[in-house]
């Protein structure tokens, strides 16, 4: 049963200049258009929206025609991109849902063995595309033609009460876009909405599903989850639901005892520490993050390597960065300019020890000086506090 509640209350001026001509356009040519998705909840929350997506019963084939500045992305969804100068609006075409009834439907989309659903462009109405979307709080349609808010899944209300409920039967939307238990996660801990039982039961029983996304989905999808400033909330609840170590297998591979301990701690901290940077500091980049998630691992692998290959450390430390950056790279899908990054915060690790002589401290060395005074702390080493004291003397001179 579907039902659609008309609200006026979204305010123009709220809405970018450039989506309200959009779908005026459309709209003109006589398609259906309406703003859709994050804009409206983060209106009706008081929050600035982050972006402006539209919904249409254009198909992408049709926007290329109407839009010069259009561009088509995705395998999975296609959706096209209107490039603006200081603005990319996001339009996608009303998809249709797997329907059991509908066999012949439901068999067009190709689904993989463990039900993900590998394409999904079947195109359809608004009251289909509905049902696509992830969260209530996600699905709320607004309509600049009667300025009203359509609701078919209790979304308004949801917004109201601060739940985070996913649309349909919580196991199959899962196994059909492991990504969505992640989207549960990130807009339960950004928006601080509590998570419905059905929506929330699941998550455990189906977090091994994340090893079937691509590496790239998930680092993009690692970004927003830990780059928004609620890194540590996330990271919390990401653990309260054992995904965490299905989406950064790496930061949990096996260290030994004295340094589990610290990747613990530092994990904590790292978080913590990163949220800080990015509510205050303008030129902020994640390599901060995770140089130090990654750090026992790195310290632990030296150790390893001097002692099984019987190399100096200088060897082992060179062997070591290598072989954890490409792990990196398989495994979290962290892009090579950020590695580059990573493993410069690591070699003046190794500078700031050896007393070297620091002429360009840029951000990477100011990451770098806090990875280290992290170290200080969570290991209680005064021998390194030391060296950090030695270091500043030199410096200053
Ligand atoms: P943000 O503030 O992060 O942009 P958003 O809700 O706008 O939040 P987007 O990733 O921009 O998120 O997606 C736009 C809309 O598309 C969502 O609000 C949701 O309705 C839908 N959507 C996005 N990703 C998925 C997905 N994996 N499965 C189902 N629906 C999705
Ligand atoms: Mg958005």
């Amino acid at each position: 049963m579907t039902f659609l509640i008309k609200k006026k209350n979204i305010i123009f001026k709220e809405i970018s200049k450039n989506s309200i001509k959009v779908l005026y356009r459309l709209n003109k040519l006589g398609y259906k258009a309406y703003l859709v998705g994050g804009s409206i909840r983060d209106i009706l929350l008081k929050n600035i929206p982050k972006d402006f997506d539209i919904s249409t019963d254009a198909t992408p084939h049709e926007l290329r025609k109407i839009f010069k500045n259009c561009r088509l992305i995705g395998r999975r969804f296609i959706i096209v991109h209107l490039i603006f100068p200081k603005e990319i609006i996001e339009v996608s075409t009303f998809r249709t849902h797997p329907n059991i009834k509908k066999k012949k439907k439901y068999n067009s989309q190709k689904k993989h063995t463990n039900g993900m659903l590998l394409q999904d462009n079947k195109y359809g109405k608004i009251e289909e595309d509905v049902y696509r979307r992830d969260i209530t709080i996600n699905a709320l349609y607004y309509n600049i033609k009667d300025f009203c808010i359509y609701d078919y899944v209790g979304g308004l209300n949801d917004i109201k009460k601060k739940i985070i409920r996913l649309i349909g039967h919580a196991e199959t939307r899962y196994r059909e876009d492991p990504v969505i238990m992640l989207r549960v996660i990130r807009f339960s801990a950004h928006l601080n909405m509590n998570i419905t039982k059905k929506t929330s039961e699941p998550l455990e029983r189906l977090s091994h599903l994340l090893k079937n996304v691509p590496v790239p989905r998930l680092f993009n999808e690692s970004i927003k989850l830990f780059c928004s400033g609620y890194g540590y909330q996330t990271y919390k609840k990401l653990k309260k639901y054992s995904l965490i170590q299905h989406l950064l297998p790496i930061i949990f591979l096996n260290v030994r005892k004295k340094y589990q301990k610290f990747s613990k701690k530092i994990r904590k901290e790292a978080f913590k520490r990163n949220d800080y940077k990015i509510l205050y500091n303008s030129q902020y980049n994640p390599s901060f993050l995770f140089s130090a998630l990654l750090w026992y691992l790195l310290v632990d692998t030296i150790q390893k390597n001097i002692e099984k290959k019987k190399i100096s450390y200088d060897q082992a430390y060179y062997f070591s960065v290598k072989k954890i950056l490409k792990k990196s790279s398989a495994l979290l899908g962290i892009p090579k300019n950020l590695l580059i990054y990573i493993s410069k915060i690591w070699s003046y690790q190794k500078d700031i020890e050896n007393l070297y002589f620091i002429k360009k401290k840029n951000i990477i060395f100011f990451y770098a000086l806090e990875l280290f005074n992290l170290r200080i702390i969570i290991e209680k080493n005064s021998n390194l506090k030391k060296i950090l004291q030695q270091w500043k003397i030199k410096n200053k001179s």
